[in-house]
């Protein structure tokens, strides 16, 4: 059965466009393009036998299934030659209960899936990988593409220049000057992309690789791109393999660019629409509240107003003009979605106390933790409930945020849980007399 993909406006504009040519936008009314599959062939095959399929190929070695992406390809870019793929083995993460944090915060059942240890660090390599793979294939197929282009808060700077680097095709980033982390800026340089660090904020990088798209023969790499958005959604299908096909019942995920919430929905639903799965979970949003456009809509029947985000340590969502917020938005509509935000002070502080029971969380996992930590204050998620928080990349890129809150050098941050260094002389009874106490809670 041969299964197939095309564009879709997600207005409802008619007609199907081919995911191979270099198009982002509905050419009759501007929107945002989605990927849509041929459910019906799809379906021809039972939901028990995709099962059993995604599990008999669940992360062996061998190409392409080593891939939490490509091990699902039928229901991602079924059409892609297979010389063609570029895969760095993406995804197939952790799902990893953290239960002494769950007590913590009183809700038993709470599992973090590690998307940060994916090939660059960050759930970007998800989409990534499909991008860059249909762009190889466009390319062998005779398209002029001169290069693939970002704007970028790091993390998807990154994943493009690895993908690039892997598949040998050139890679220009364009990033707001100092407000990545080093970490993060050091990734692409090293895979040999064109990096351009900018006087100005993501949203004016965002202007700037959009207009070269249209003008320059450039192809753009971001999340508006809806290729990004059909490997993101193996999230979400990969976290219900992982539970042996089961739902949890609320997922939480820190939002910027707002195309991963969007990449969630679509997982689920087509796990729906196929019958692997009868019910939904509900899906939370969390946002800096530097950065809080869509906390906003939510508190405002959905009427959305862009804003000038403000500096965040939650550097890779200090978005205030996110692209896919349309999207976003009806994702929430179809998932009974909550939108909720944490300050500096909550985010470092949740990052921390969840270090505190063996994670290493990055400063955007911190914000989902936070905006969990709220629900369940006020009851918005039940004490046996079972909750997956989306980590969406390494806490390693963020180490100068951990020495600066463990330090007490965090601006506006009073650290609850620092934990500074104590430096001594070479003294044996001093080491002793500094190991007193280092019990007290732990019981
Ligand atoms: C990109 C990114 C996000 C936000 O994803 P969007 O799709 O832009 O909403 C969150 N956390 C990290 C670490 C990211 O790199």
């Amino acid at each position: 059965m041969p299964y197939r993909a095309a564009f879709r406006c997600i207005a409802g504009c008619p007609g199907e466009i081919s995911i191979w040519q270099p198009i982002y936008q509905c050419p009759r009314c501007g929107g945002l393009l989605q990927v849509v599959h041929d459910v019906d062939a799809l379906r021809a095959r039972g939901a028990a036998d995709w099962k059993r399929c995604f599990d008999e190929r669940y992360a062996h070695a061998a190409k392409p299934n080593g891939s939490g992406v490509w091990s699902k390809k039928e229901w991602v870019c079924p059409e892609l030659r297979d010389e063609n793929l570029v895969t760095m083995n993406e995804g197939a993460t952790s799902l990893l209960r953290v239960e002494r944090y769950g007590r913590a915060i009183g809700v038993e059942d709470v599992w973090v899936k590690q998307c940060g240890l994916s090939h660059t660090g960050s759930f970007k390599d998800l989409g990534m990988t499909v991008l860059v793979s249909v762009v190889k294939q466009m390319i062998g197929d005779g398209a002029r593409v001169r290069a693939v282009a970002c704007a970028s808060t790091g993390d998807t700077s990154a994943s493009l220049a690895a993908y690039a680097a892997a598949a040998g095709i050139p890679a220009v980033v364009i990033l707001p000057r100092g407000r990545v982390t080093p970490a993060q800026l050091v990734q692409p340089l090293a895979n040999g992309a064109r990096v351009l660090a900018l006087d100005t904020d993501f949203d004016g990088c965002m202007t700037i690789v959009r207009r070269l798209a249209q003008e320059d023969g450039v192809y753009l790499a971001n999340s508006m791109n809806s290729l990004r958005i059909e490997g993101q959604k193996t999230l979400s299908i990969e976290i219900v393999q992982q539970f042996g096909w089961e739902v949890p019942d609320l997922v939480v995920i820190p939002g910027g660019n707002l195309g991963n919430v969007s990449a969630l929905g679509a997982g689920f639903d087509l796990m729906l629409d196929l019958g692997l799965i009868v019910k939904r979970p509900r899906i939370v949003v969390a946002q800096a509240a530097a950065a809080n456009p869509l906390y906003r809509a939510y508190r405002n029947q959905w009427r959305f107003e862009p804003v000038a985000a403000r500096t965040t340590i939650a550097s890779a969502i200090q978005i205030g003009n996110p692209v896919s917020v349309e999207k976003a938005i009806r994702t929430l509509q179809r998932y009974d979605g909550i939108v909720e935000q944490a300050t500096e002070r909550e985010l470092a502080d949740a990052a921390a106390r969840a270090d505190r029971a063996g994670l290493f969380t990055c400063p955007h996992t911190g914000v989902a933790l936070a905006a969990l930590e709220k629900l369940a204050a006020r009851g918005d998620v039940g004490k046996t409930a079972r909750v997956v928080v989306i980590s969406t990349a390494n806490g390693l890129k963020f180490a100068d945020f951990k020495v600066a809150y463990h330090t007490g050098r965090l601006p506006d941050v009073d650290a609850r849980h620092a934990n500074a260094p104590v430096e001594l002389p070479n003294d044996y009874d001093a080491v002793r007399r500094a190991i007193d106490g280092v019990t007290e809670g732990h019981a």
